[in-house]
C-alpha cells in the first residue's frame, strides 16, 4: 500500500497513521517527526527548519522534499509507505509525483481526514505530546504529566501554543487544502469524517481503503 494521509493539524492524523501503518505493515513516514528529530540532533536540516517550525510556518519545499527523497530511498519503503504530513503544498505534491515515477512506485490512495475548524482549535489547545515517543494525549485524559506508553515527559509542543496554532491553520487553508482538489482530479482522494472516537475513524478509513 502506498498512501498519503491528509488533514489539518489536530485532526488525529498521527494516531490514525500509526494504526494504518501497523495494519498494512508499512513504514509510517511523518515529516513533522523527522524534522523534530533533526532539530533535537542540531543537524543542518534541523537548524534550518527550527525557525519556521516554532512560528508555525512550513519549512521550505526544497528542504522537505530532500528529506522525503532520502527516506523513500530506504529499503523498508520499497514495498509501501504511509506519508503523514507530506505533501503539504502543491509544489511538494508535484515533486512527489516526479519522485514516484523515478522510483517506479504509484500511489494507491490519499486519505483526507475531515474535521471542522472549531473542533480542531479545541483539540489542539489541550494537546500534550510525549517528548520521547511522540504519543499524543490530552490534559483531560492524562493529568500525570507522564506518557502512559513509555513514561516520557508530556508537554505542550511549542507549535501547539495558541498563536502558532492559528498560524498553522491559516497556512493549512492556504497551502495544503488545495491538495484535496489535486488528488481528487487524479481519482485518489478518499474523504473520511474525522469526528468521533479513534476506533470509529479507524473503521471509516478501513472501509474507504
Ligand atoms: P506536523 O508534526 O506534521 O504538524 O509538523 C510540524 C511542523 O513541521 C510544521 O508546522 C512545519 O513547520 C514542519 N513540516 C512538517 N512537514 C512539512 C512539510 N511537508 N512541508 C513543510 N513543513 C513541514
Amino acid at each position: 500500500m502506498r498512501l498519503i494521509l491528509l488533514g489539518a493539524p489536530g485532526v488525529g492524523k498521527g494516531t490514525q497513521a500509526r494504526a494504518i501503518a501497523e495494519r498494512y505493515r508499512i513504514p509510517h513516514i511523518a515529516t513533522g517527526d523527522m524534522l523534530r528529530t533533526a532539530v533535537d540532533a542540531c543537524s543542518e536540516v534541523g537548524l534550518e527548519a527550527e525557525e519556521y517550525m516554532v512560528r508555525g510556518d512550513l519549512v521550505p519545499d526544497a528542504l522537505i522534499i530532500g528529506c522525503v527523497r532520502e527516506r523513500l530511498a530506504k529499503p523498508d519503503a520499497a514495498n509501501g509507505f504511509l506519508l503523514d504530513g507530506f505533501p503539504r503544498t502543491v509544489p511538494q505534491a508535484e515533486a512527489l509525483d516526479i519522485l514516484l515515477v523515478e522510483i517506479e512506485q504509484e500511489l494507491d490512495a490519499v486519505i483526507a481526514i475531515d474535521v471542522e475548524e472549531e473542533a480542531i482549535v479545541r483539540r489542539l489547545s489541550g494537546r500534550l505530546t510525549c517528548s520521547d515517543c511522540g504519543t499524543v494525549t490530552s490534559a483531560a485524559a492524562n493529568s500525570s504529566g507522564r506518557c502512559k506508553r513509555c513514561s516520557g515527559t508530556l508537554s505542550v509542543r511549542e507549535d501547539d501554543k495558541p498563536e502558532a496554532t492559528r498560524q498553522r491553520l491559516a497556512v493549512y487553508k492556504e497551502k495544503t487544502a488545495p491538495l484535496f482538489g489535486y488528488y481528487s482530479d487524479k481519482g485518489l482522494l478518499r474523504k473520511v469524517d474525522g469526528n468521533g472516537t479513534v476506533e470509529e475513524i479507524e473503521r471509516r478509513i478501513e472501509s474507504a481503503l
